[in-house]
């Protein structure tokens, strides 16, 4: 019979359960898979969550080979008090193309700051690495979720959602009151498939410009791609950088809506939103 996906309310119901960690003792990695153990997946064939766990691959294995009794795995399912999910992204990358909105850059730094919060950035290590650093907040402007230098440190008493694919290929993490969210995607995608994606933008010196930086590295084979999608709601403006582009929306203080499609940034290689008197809003540069 074939194995169906576990639905996504169930998946997020098991997450939450674990608070968003391996919940074996001493653990608590995020990236987690979903573990059938009464009955067994092979016995039951099928996702019934009172017999399921979450858990991180390692254990997983461990688990599939009996490591605990079914009471065991019931009891971890209601422990109460759990640490902080904790973990690292293993991404190994040299260079790379991130791709923001419509915007595609090609550069090993980037930031991504709203009044003083560095929502995203990537900053090159003393090895030529690039690291991944990101900050999620709520209404309370609690951090939720914090990446620095790829160590990655959640705050899940009070986070909505946080799901880290086990493949590692994806993270998210959501707050729960203004619907903010951070979803940052890693792949090794062949050069071609990265220009047809980059074909299938509005703007066309996308296509363009990515082509001309592979050529002018004669990069060929295999590239990095690192992908961030956000919506970030704040009392005076909301943020969104979805599939095709990004979107400024300053209607709540009585000014407007923008969508941006563009593939370069301006002339100091930032796009920057600052108030009347000085302080600054939004900014996205290097
Ligand atoms: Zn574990």
């Amino acid at each position: 019979m074939a194995r169906d996906a576990i639905g996504k309310k169930k998946r997020r119901m098991l997450r939450r359960e674990v608070g968003f960690g391996c919940p074996v003792e001493g653990c608590r990695v995020p990236f987690l898979e979903y573990h059938h153990f009464d009955p067994p997946f092979n016995e039951g064939k099928m996702h019934n969550e009172d017999g399921m766990i979450a858990l991180c691959p390692i254990h997983h294995r461990q688990a599939d080979q009996g490591a605990w009794s079914i009471e065991d795995l019931h009891q971890m399912k209601k422990a109460k008090k759990r640490e902080k999910p904790k973990g690292r992204l293993g991404w190994s990358i040299d260079e790379g193309v991130v791709i923001c909105g419509n915007n595609y850059l090609f550069s090993p730094s980037l930031t991504l700051r709203m009044k003083g919060k560095e929502l995203f950035k990537l900053e090159q290590d003393q090895k030529g690495k690039i690291s991944v650093n990101t900050l999620l907040w709520n209404n309370q402007k609690e951090i939720v979720a914090e990446v620095k230098n790829n160590d990655m440190l959640l705050n899940h008493m009070i986070a909505d959602d946080i799901d880290c694919m086990a493949s590692g290929k994806e993270i998210y993490f959501r707050a729960p009151d203004n619907s903010n969210f951070i979803k940052i995607k890693f792949e090794r995608l062949p050069i071609e498939e990265c220009l047809s994606q980059a074909k299938n933008c509005l703007n066309q010196n996308v296509n363009k410009s990515v082509s001309s930086k592979i050529i002018e590295r004669e990069l060929n084979g295999m590239i990095n791609v690192i992908k961030f999608h956000t919506t970030i709601n704040e009392d005076d403006f909301s943020f969104r950088a979805g599939d095709s582009k990004i979107t400024f929306d300053f209607r709540k203080v009585g000014l407007g809506k923008e969508d941006y499609y563009g593939n370069e940034h301006g002339v100091n290689g930032a796009l920057n939103f600052i108030t009347e008197n000085g302080q600054e809003l939004i900014y996205l540069g290097k």
